[in-house]
């Protein structure tokens, strides 16, 4: 607590950093799931500030790195990093006050880390603590498979005394378990947590007249910003153009576009108020915008993880938000063919049923819908009383003695 206060400036732990932060003070090895804006960096930054000798931070990105050293140095934490983005003067700047002990965090690219040469060098040093950030990058089943990532699971061999950290925000289970396999040997504790939006209401309705259910919903909302996804450009146009035949500001936005064209489209969506954005999944990476009040999935998204991802868009501010999914089972249908179609291995092609699957039981769930969405996150939870389930339960019937008639037919 004091080192977050003090070194940081923050007055509390924000969901699940302080299980985390203690499991690695208690000598534990750690894959933290939590989602993009969580807090992850903390995880790490104040365990190595706390635990003294070296940390070293592993990631991807360069402008990442660059980032966090700048932030840490505001901070007053002696970080360095060492990528090749930098000069060679820099890295060796940067190196020499690893070496003599002044540094207390070191960011290096994969690839630097996992030369004979530094794995050496860093194995006379006091190095206490190893951060994998963006660690789903050793999933060969996502998309930022990193075949430098594949290796870091050799930096625990050559540092036996460090404790390690993963963190991803890529919570599903297959990612998860690649991750705890190649990089802790499956030996480490997992924590989920954070997933949760609860100002963002959750309601699926099924799939009849899609263009009109879109209508009345945005009719019904007029004046507020939202974002209608839709699965392909020729939807997307379609929509849009209704919308604004109903007296909406909506714009489209796919990747048919001009890039002048998109770009201006995204402008209007940030800048003004009740702007409706139609789109293709192309639309939403980066964006921050606080007050979009409710993102309509016309189409069954790709998978929960797209599906999160994208209602995640609404409600940021924190006040009450909403989220509908059109379903419809030749949406499904459609999806499973894209898997069955799609020119790549079977292992891939499974896991992606299986996403598929968890997406049709959350739809078709009649239990409460948030909880059924955590879960597939791995984090628990109670029926949240901000879904269309909780808030208007379903009728259960046994049906047993029907379907033994039907069966008997
Ligand atoms: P992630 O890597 O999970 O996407 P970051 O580590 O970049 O998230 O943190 C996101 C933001 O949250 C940063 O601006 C960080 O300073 C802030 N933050 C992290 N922990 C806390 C906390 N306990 N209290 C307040 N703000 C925090
Ligand atoms: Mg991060
Ligand atoms: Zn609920």
């Amino acid at each position: 607590m004091r080192v977050l206060k003090q070194a940081f400036g923050f007055d509390a732990f924000r969901p699940g950093q302080e299980q985390v932060i203690d499991a690695l003070l208690s000598g534990r090895d750690v894959l933290a799931v939590m989602p993009t804006g969580a807090g992850k960096s903390l995880c790490y930054q104040a365990p190595a500030l706390v635990m003294g000798g070296l940390a070293l931070v592993v990631s991807p990105l360069i402008a990442l790195m660059e980032d966090q050293v700048a932030g840490l140095r505001l901070d007053g934490v002696a970080a360095e990093a060492i990528h090749s983005g930098r000069t060679r003067e820099q890295n060796v700047a940067s190196w020499r006050r690893v070496a003599s002990g002044e540094a207390r965090i070191l960011y290096l690219a994969p690839e630097r880390l996992m030369t004979e040469r530094m794995l050496a060098a860093l194995a006379r040093m006091p190095v206490s603590l190893i951060a994998i950030d963006e660690a789903h990058c050793v999933s060969q089943w996502g998309h930022s498979f990193r075949a430098e990532y594949l290796t870091l699971g050799r930096a625990r061999e050559a540092l036996p005394k460090a404790r390690m950290i993963a963190l991803t925000a890529t919570a599903d289970q297959s990612t998860r378990d690649d991750i705890l396999a190649k990089l802790f040997d499956g030996r480490a504790e997992a924590f989920v947590a954070g997933f949760d939006r609860p100002n963002i209401s959750i309601a699926v309705a099924e799939k009849r007249d899609a263009g009109t259910m879109i209508e009345r919903f945005v009719l019904a909302r007029k004046g507020m910003s939202g974002v209608v996804y839709r699965i392909s450009r020729k939807k997307v146009d379609e929509t849009a153009a209704r919308l604004r035949a109903a007296g909406v500001h909506a714009l489209a936005y796919h990747a048919g576009m001009e890039a002048a064209e998109r770009a201006s489209a995204q402008e209007t969506f940030l800048a003004e108020p009740g702007v409706v954005m139609v789109a293709t999944v192309a639309f939403g990476m980066g964006i921050d915008k606080s007050d979009v009040r409710y993102v309509v999935h016309g189409d069954v998204p790709g998978s929960l993880e797209a599906y999160y991802q994208e209602i995640g868009r609404a409600g940021r501010d924190g006040d009450p938000a909403e989220a509908l999914m059109l379903y419809g089972l030749e949406d499904i249908r459609t999806r499973r063919r894209f898997i069955d179609e799609q020119d790549s291995v079977a292992e891939r092609k499974r896991v992606e049923s299986r996403r598929l699957d968890a997406l049709v039981g959350f739809c078709e769930t009649s239990s409460c819908r948030r909880q059924a969405l955590l879960a597939y996150f791995g984090e628990a939870s109670r029926p949240c009383g901000n879904c269309d389930v909780c808030l208007d339960p379903p009728e259960v019937v046994d049906g047993t003695e029907e379907a033994r008639l039907l069966l008997s037919l």
